[in-house]
């Protein structure tokens, strides 16, 4: 296999190259530590504990996520939640009305969504039974305006992470960019790609704070990738995209991450106890294999069975019209309780 000629100048868009981008105050004058006078934001002077601007860099977070990660903070990009992060991307690389993407349903739909703001073409190439990328046919779907190939894994809705043989063919023969979202990566038993993104130019990977680490609510998407596509993200991005309060309750969490790993460690098992029990249940006819905090199941009838949850007052995803997903249901792992009810209802039903 031709390792690919990855050229950054090539795939990014012409405005977005030529531009200067926004010099805030924050980014003029970078504290050293020593005790200063601040007139230079317009800022109300009285303390509040948000009455300043938040570091536009994000330093504190993006040390300790550097020490944990093993990736340096130049190769870092964080967002308001992986949404504002996949956002950029577009509006980084793909040229609206002439450039395209490639999308594998059944997945995120976010893709999608953020394709059609940013009218940029969306392809679609279905994942094969077993849910896997059809590589041949990702391939022969590519043309001089494909930018870049959004891969989920762990996949929502399906649970599987994808075979690392795939995802090396499609990053060394695609000369666009290949995004690998990682949002479920804590809970996979598979490693992350993100120590792999010095060997390969055109990998972006993305993960978030949303789900194993409990932080839904404070929107932070974490973005990593080489030097120079983080340099061009930096150069779009909205000066303060990540506030204060969220700095402040990402720092906080992470610095207790021993806490985040005995709660996925919970969920791990809760998930496991959940699969053995839904594989009794006569109406489930199939329990797919699962690397996430979700367990994917096709019932004789989605809709019935997703309104009688409904009715016991238990909310679960109705994935019944989605490609390849004909009858089946997304089921979250709760807390013991909640799974231990919803046991409780499926026994009844
Ligand atoms: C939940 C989820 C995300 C998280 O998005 P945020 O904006 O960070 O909350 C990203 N990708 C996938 C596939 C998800 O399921």
């Amino acid at each position: 296999m031709n390792k690919i000629q990855f050229n950054i100048n090539k795939i990014t868009r012409e405005n977005v190259q030529g531009l200067k981008p926004y010099s805030s105050a924050r980014d003029e004058y970078v504290s050293d530590g020593s005790e200063m006078i601040f007139l230079d934001a317009n800022e109300n002077p009285f303390e509040n504990g948000v009455n300043r601007y938040p570091d536009p860099q994000q330093r504190s977070l993006k040390a300790i996520l550097a020490e944990q990660k093993g990736v340096s903070t130049s190769n870092m990009l964080l967002g308001n939640g992986s949404d504002e992060v996949l956002d950029l991307l577009f509006r980084a690389f793909c040229e609206p009305k002439i450039d395209s993407i490639i999308t594998l349903p059944p997945t995120y739909g976010m893709y999608k969504v953020l394709a059609n703001i940013n009218n940029i073409d969306e392809k679609e190439v279905l994942l094969t039974k077993n849910f896997e990328p059809n590589v041949s046919e990702i391939l022969q779907a590519v043309d001089e305006t494909t930018k870049i190939i959004f891969l989920c894994s762990p996949n929502n809705p399906t649970g599987n992470s994808f075979s690392e043989d795939s995802i090396i063919k499609i990053l060394e023969s695609f000369q666009g960019l290949v995004v690998i979202d990682e949002a479920y990566i804590d809970f996979s038993s598979k490693d992350s790609w993100i120590n792999k993104i010095s060997m390969y130019p055109n990998l972006i990977i993305t993960q978030t704070l949303s789900k194993a680490y409990g932080m839904a609510g404070i929107r932070l998407g974490l973005c990593y990738a080489s030097e120079e596509i983080i340099g061009v993200l930096n150069k779009i991005k909205p000066p303060y995209n990540v506030n204060e309060l969220t700095q402040q309750r990402a720092l906080e969490r992470l610095e207790n991450v021993s806490l985040v790993k005995k709660e996925v460690a919970s969920i791990l098992m809760e998930r496991e106890r959940m699969i053995t029990f839904l594989k009794e249940v006569n109406f489930v006819k199939e329990v797919y294999e699962t690397d996430a905090n979700f367990v994917l199941i096709k019932v004789d009838d989605a809709n019935t069975r997703y309104d009688q949850l409904l009715e016991n007052g238990i909310v679960i995803r109705n994935r019944t019209t989605q490609p390849l997903c004909e009858n089946t249901l997304r089921l979250t792992v709760g807390t013991k309780e909640e799974n231990k009810k919803l046991v409780e209802i499926l026994k009844q039903l």
